[in-house]
C-alpha cells in the first residue's frame, strides 16, 4: 500500500527552508507572541521590552537572535513587528552585495520599522560598516566623489529596529555584536512543545491527529519546528491512504519508519556521520574538516545543522581536539562499545 516513491533526495529532516515549506508556511507561522510556542525566556523578556518601548513611544532596541536553523527566528521577528505595530522588511546577509543595496533598504524604512537580516554573519565587511552609524545614530555616511575631492555626507535615517538572525553568534564581528541592545539564544524545543506545535499546525491544515500521534512526530523532529511541520505533512500522506486521514501513534511511527527516520529523529546522514567517526577514527577525536571530507558534507553544514541535535541528545561531543562519539551513540547504532579513546560520556581523556 505504501510502495509510492517519496522524494528523499531532499533530506526530510533538513533544517533548511524548502519550497514545500513556503507553501504552507504563511498559514502556519504564529502571528502573535501568545501563539508562539516555547522559548519562554526570550518571550518573557521580549514582551517586557516591547511593552516598555510602546509605553515610551520609542523604537525597539536592535535585537540579535541566534540558534540553529528552523527554530523560529524569522517567525519571531515578524511577531515583534506585529506586536510593535510596524512594518517589517526581510532580507539576508548574502543578498546584500553592495553598500548601495543596504543604503537603499535603510533609506526606505519608515519610523519604527523592523529591518530583518537573516544570516547576518554573512554580510561583507564594506556593507557591515554602513550598519554601524545606521544602528548607532540612525544615519548613513556616504562618500561622494573620489580622491582629494571626496567628502563624506551624513544622511539622517528614520529610527528603525534591526533584527539580526544568525546560526553562529561567534562569527559576528565585535563592533557589530556590540551594537545590538538585546541578544536572545533560541533553544531546541522539547518534544512536548513540538507536540503542541504539531497539534496547532494540524488544526490549521485540517488534519485530524491525536495526542500520541503528535508526540510521535514531535519526538522525531530534532527539536526543530520546521522539521516537525514537514514530518506532519509527510505523515498525513500515509494517514490519508491507510487511516482515513487520521494520524495516530501507530500510523506516525509506521510512516516515519518508511521514511527512514528513527525514533530519535536521526536519518541516514546522521547515522553515516556517527558510523564514520567510529569506523575510521575509533570513535574520535576527529577534526571537523576531516570529518566533513569523509562524509562529503561541508564543515559549516555539519556544524550548524547536524551537530546541535546530536550534541543535545548526547551522541556527539566537541572536544578541543575534535569530535567524539559517545557510548550512547554506539548503543543506539548497535555497535559494541570498545572503550575507544573516550571515557564514558565521550569527554576526551586528559592524555
Ligand atoms: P528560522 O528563521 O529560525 O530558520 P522560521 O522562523 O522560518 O525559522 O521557522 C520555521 C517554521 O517553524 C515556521 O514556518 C513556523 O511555522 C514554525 N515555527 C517556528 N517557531 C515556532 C513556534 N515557536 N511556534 C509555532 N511554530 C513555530
Amino acid at each position: 500500500m505504501f510502495e509510492e516513491e517519496f522524494d528523499l533526495e531532499n533530506r526530510i529532516v533538513s533544517t533548511s527552508y524548502t519550497s514545500e515549506d513556503a507553501e504552507t508556511d504563511t498559514g502556519l507561522r504564529p502571528k502573535t507572541l501568545s501563539e508562539y510556542i516555547g522559548q519562554e525566556k526570550a518571550k518573557e523578556n521580549l514582551s517586557v521590552f516591547i511593552n516598555a518601548a510602546k509605553l515610551r513611544g520609542e523604537t525597539l532596541d536592535h535585537v540579535l537572535l541566534y540558534g540553529p536553523p528552523g527554530l523560529g527566528k524569522t517567525t519571531l521577528s515578524s511577531i515583534i513587528a506585529t506586536e510593535m505595530g510596524v512594518n517589517i522588511r526581510i532580507t539576508s546577509g548574502p543578498a546584500i552585495e553592495k553598500s548601495g543595496d543596504l543604503a537603499a533598504l535603510l533609506t526606505n524604512l519608515s519610523e519604527g520599522d523592523v529591518l530583518f537580516i537573516d544570516e547576518i554573519h554573512r554580510l561583507n565587511r564594506a556593507v557591515e560598516e554602513i550598519l554601524y552609524p545606521a544602528m548607532e545614530d540612525y544615519s548613513l555616511d556616504i562618500i561622494i566623489g573620489k580622491g582629494p575631492a571626496a567628502r563624506s555626507v551624513r544622511i539622517p535615517l528614520a529610527k528603525f529596529t534591526l533584527i539580526g538572525a544568525t546560526t553562529r553568534a561567534g562569527q559576528l564581528s565585535t563592533p557589530l555584536r556590540d551594537r545590538f541592545g538585546v541578544t536572545f539564544k533560541l533553544e531546541l524545543y522539547t518534544p512536548e512543545e513540538l507536540a503542541l506545535i504539531v497539534t496547532r499546525s494540524a488544526g490549521i491544515l485540517g488534519i485530524e491527529i491525536d495526542r500520541d500521534g503528535a508526540l510521535e512526530i514531535a519526538s522525531r523532529s530534532r527539536g526543530t519546528p520546521r522539521i516537525a511541520n514537514r514530518l506532519l505533512r509527510r505523515v498525513r500522506d500515509f494517514a490519508q491512504i491507510d487511516n482515513e486521514g487520521r494520524i495516530t501513534e501507530r500510523i506516525a511511527s509506521y510512516a516515519l519508519k518508511k521514511l527512514e527516520i528513527d525514533e530519535l529523529g536521526l536519518d541516514n546522514t546522521d547515522r553515516r556521520m556517527l558510523e564514520a567517526i567510529i569506523k575510521y577514527y575509533g570513535g574520535g577525536p576527529v577534526g571537523l574538516e576531516t570529518l566533513a571530507a569523509t562524509v562529503g558534507e561541508e564543515a559549516v553544514t555539519l556544524e550548524d545543522v547536524y551537530e546541535p541535535y546530536l550534541m543535545q541528545i548526547g551522541y556527539l561531543s566537541r572536544t578541543p581536539r575534535g569530535r567524539c562519539v559517545t557510548r550512547a551513540a554506539y548503543e543506539h547504532l548497535g555497535i559494541p562499545y570498545s572503550g575507544g579513546k573516550n571515557d564514558i560520556d565521550g569527554q576526551e581523556t586528559l592524555f
